[in-house]
This record gives C-alpha cells, sequence and structure tokens, in this order.
C-alpha cells in the first residue's frame, strides 16, 4: 500500500512540467471550483473572502476562466465590494463627526488611513490552498527518493522548478534525501543546458540546415523552469 499523495505524484511525474506544479494546479483548480459553485453561502468562506477583499490578482482572474462561472464571481466579489464600500462608508462618517475645521490648512491624514483600512486583514484562500498543497507533496516526493520507482520517475520527468526545488530542499534533512534530490536536479537541468545549447547553435545561418527537433522549444522550458508553471503562484505567496 503506498503512502498517500505517492501515486499522484507518479502520474504527475510522468507528464510534463514540473510535478509539483501541477499538482498544485489541479488542487487550485478544484479550489476555486468549489468555490464558485459549492461555499458562496458558506458565512466563513465569505467573511475571509470579504477580509482579502476578494483573492490576489492570479487567482482573482484565474476564477474568471471557469465555465459558468458567472453567478459564483459576482456574488463573490459583491460581497468584497460590499465590505470595501463599508469601510469607506464607516471612515467617512467617523470623519465628518470630528470635522470641526482641525483639518483645515494641515496636512490631511484621513486618506493614508482609510488606505490602512482597506489593506487585505486574510490572506488569498487559494494561495494558502497552493501552500498546503505544495508541502504536502514535497514531503512525499522528498521521502520517496528512496523509492526506485518514484527516483526512475523523477529522472525521465523534466524535474522540479525552482521555485519547489528551493521548497524541497528545505525538506531534504537527511543526508541521502539531500544527495539524491541534488543529483537528480542537476542531471535534469544538464540535459535542459545541452537543448538550450543547441538551439542557439543552430540559430547560426551555417547550421540553418540541420534538422530541429525538441530542442527548438527549450527556450519556453526554460522559463518554465526558473519561475514555476504559468499562473502557479499566486501574489499572497
Ligand atoms: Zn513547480
Ligand atoms: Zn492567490
Amino acid at each position: 500500500m503506498p503512502v498517500a499523495g505517492y501515486t499522484d505524484l507518479m502520474e504527475s511525474l510522468g507528464q510534463s512540467g514540473c510535478p509539483i506544479c501541477r499538482l498544485v494546479t489541479r488542487d487550485a483548480t478544484r479550489f476555486m471550483d468549489s468555490l464558485l459553485y459549492e461555499n458562496v453561502l458558506d458565512l466563513e468562506i465569505m467573511a475571509r473572502f470579504r477580509g482579502r477583499r476578494g483573492l490576489c490578482n492570479t487567482h482573482g482572474w484565474q476564477l474568471t476562466t471557469f465555465p459558468g462561472q458567472q453567478l459564483g464571481v459576482a456574488l463573490l466579489f459583491q460581497a468584497a465590494l460590499h465590505e470595501v464600500m463599508g469601510q469607506v462608508g464607516q471612515s467617512q462618517n467617523a470623519v465628518s463627526r470630528n470635522l470641526s475645521g482641525r483639518f483645515l490648512g494641515r496636512t490631511d491624514a484621513r486618506g493614508a488611513a482609510m488606505a490602512d483600512n482597506l489593506n487585505p486583514q486574510a490572506p488569498c484562500m487559494v494561495c494558502e490552498k497552493v501552500a498546503e498543497t505544495e508541502s504536502r507533496f514535497l514531503k512525499v516526493l522528498v521521502e520517496q527518493l528512496a523509492d526506485a520507482r518514484l527516483y526512475a520517475a523523477f529522472q525521465a520527468s523534466e524535474g522540479l522548478c525552482l521555485p519547489h526545488f528551493r521548497e524541497a530542499l528545505r525538506v531534504a534533512v537527511a543526508p541521502d534525501q539531500f544527495d539524491r534530490l541534488r543529483e537528480l536536479q542537476m542531471g535534469i537541468w544538464e540535459h535542459l543546458m545541452d537543448e538550450l545549447r543547441e538551439l542557439v547553435r543552430k540559430n547560426d545561418y551555417r547550421f540553418a540546415n540541420e534538422p530541429r527537433g525538441r530542442e527548438m522549444e527549450s527556450w519556453r522550458r526554460a522559463v518554465a523552469r526558473m519561475v514555476g508553471e504559468k499562473g502557479v503562484f499566486g501574489d499572497d505567496r
């Protein structure tokens, strides 16, 4: 019986891109789906949504890409709008009660105070979900590096993106875990470096007639390996 998460991880390692980015995207998508279609009536969820004044930029826009999303997005962001209007209206009332000319001719600090009140009071819920998924699967990955099947699957994969490699290094506290992780990732990077060299070489007109293969797409993979897959990391991270 494999440990929890092992099968998901093996499946993810068999596909393109960073395996952790892929699992994070899957879980974030599921979470946003439930946010849109099930949780709009959950008071605690709505309170956290209002506290964040919605979601971070990345996840806010991702929410608009779900099919049939209009009603869910409208209800969620109506609550966020209601919250910020409440904040702005409230401070306006408080200020007008105290308006006795004290502000005249002086620096008006009301704007800064209002801006502070509008700051997010809670983290983006999807960013939180992302962090939870990352740590859960990175732990399984690092702990299972001694497993021959997982090791081979990692070796044949595109490896971790740099942000997730950094996280994995922090988890790999046993000497053999660190050694295996480093060796695997370096092997994958060396292969990518070879592909990039080929791409650069074939951009020279003298070699323009040589057959072109997978290396011609390596520039895009290099971006993904360094910054993570597109849209994986929210702004609250
Ligand atoms: Zn990643
Ligand atoms: Zn976010």
